[in-house]
């Protein structure tokens, strides 16, 4: 028996932070979905596989082996790769990646396989929708694009990345755009999730709201307990 807490949304939403600290107080498995297809748009980068070159694809996806450890680390083939997958040429070949038939199909096994038997906090686009229907709790956390963009470009300063607002958030709605009208598992908001909008709330607001969420849900006895 598992017990599984969906959380999807658009970028920029703060799916990241807000699994990691809930999945943290909560005693859930945190699986970040989205690392999963970077860690296949990786693999392309490395075996130099062009896009549109099904059949590579293919035996690319045949051999792929794709880990997220407890402590949050990514291995691809045995190889860490959590920061790696963050960075430019890999965010810009994830999202055609994702379209991939092929690519969503394999990751659909690789996924449901990663949360077997355990209790999971799990990220990404389609979880509610596509890859657990029956998740105990979907949330669809959103904020307005002009309040992800601000946050994108707060992030990037702290990493020391200077960016321009208006760029950011051109970009922003061009993913938006793409992830929402792709003909395989696109980004919605299951009937029977709950929305949450995150556009005037903090972090913490945010951490207890959805823990609330789940308890409210009554199928787990977890207590929000904020000293923790
Ligand atoms: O969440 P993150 O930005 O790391 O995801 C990278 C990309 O992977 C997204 O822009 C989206 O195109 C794709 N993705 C997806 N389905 C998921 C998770 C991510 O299509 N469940």
């Amino acid at each position: 028996m598992s017990f599984i807490v969906a959380i999807d949304g658009p970028a920029g939403a703060g799916k990241g932070t807000i699994t990691k600290l809930v999945g943290e107080k909560l005693g859930l498995i945190n699986i970040d979905t989205g690392a999963t297809f970077r860690c296949v748009a990786l693999n392309m980068i490395k075996e130099n596989v062009d896009i549109t070159d099904e059949a590579k694809i293919k035996e690319i996806l045949k051999k792929i082996n794709i880990e997220i450890r407890p402590n949050g680390e990514i291995f691809l083939n045995n190889e860490k790769v959590t920061k790696r997958i963050r960075e430019n040429d890999v965010n810009n070949l994830v999202s055609p990646v994702s379209t991939i038939r092929i690519v969503r199909e394999k990751l659909l096994d690789i996924q449901r396989k990663m949360a077997e038997g355990k209790n999971v906090i799990m990220e990404g686009r389609d979880i509610g929708t596509t890859v657990f229907p029956n998740a105990d709790v979907k949330i669809y956390l959103d904020a307005t694009p002009e309040e992800r963009a601000r946050r994108r470009v707060l992030q990037n300063e702290e990493k020391g990345i200077v960016s321009s607002y208006e760029e950011v958030l051109e970009n922003i709605k061009d993913r938006d755009k793409r992830d929402s009208t792709r003909e395989i598992a696109p980004l919605k908001k299951a009937d029977d999730a709950i929305y949450v909008d995150s556009t005037n709330l903090n972090i913490e607001q945010v951490v207890e709201k959805i823990i609330g969420i789940i308890n409210d849900k009554n199928i787990v006895n977890f207590e929000f307990d904020s000293n923790n």
